[in-house]
């Protein structure tokens, strides 16, 4: 997959071990769907989480059946 604007941003800024880092991260970070129950994650929307907390609501549309809502971006934990 390509990469994002802001995702090349961060890969210039940052160095390659960094940057490897915080695509780990963002791909942790998404939302499911409540149409399709699919997981997105913000990586995979051109999204860069990084060091954040809390649970955000943004407006999103579902890559697979793309129906537009609000979404609550959550993290899932690394077991
Ligand atoms: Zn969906």
């Amino acid at each position: 997959m390509k990469l994002s604007k802001s995702q090349k941003i961060m890969r210039f800024f940052t160095s390659k071990e960094r940057f490897a880092e915080i695509k780990k991260e963002s791909i942790q970070w998404g939302f499911t769907c409540e149409e399709c129950k699919e997981r997105t994650s913000f990586w995979d929307i051109g999204g860069v989480r990084y060091k954040a907390t809390g649970n955000p609501i943004m407006q999103f549309a579902c890559p697979k059946c793309k129906v537009k809502r609000l979404q609550t971006i959550n993290k899932l934990e690394e077991k």
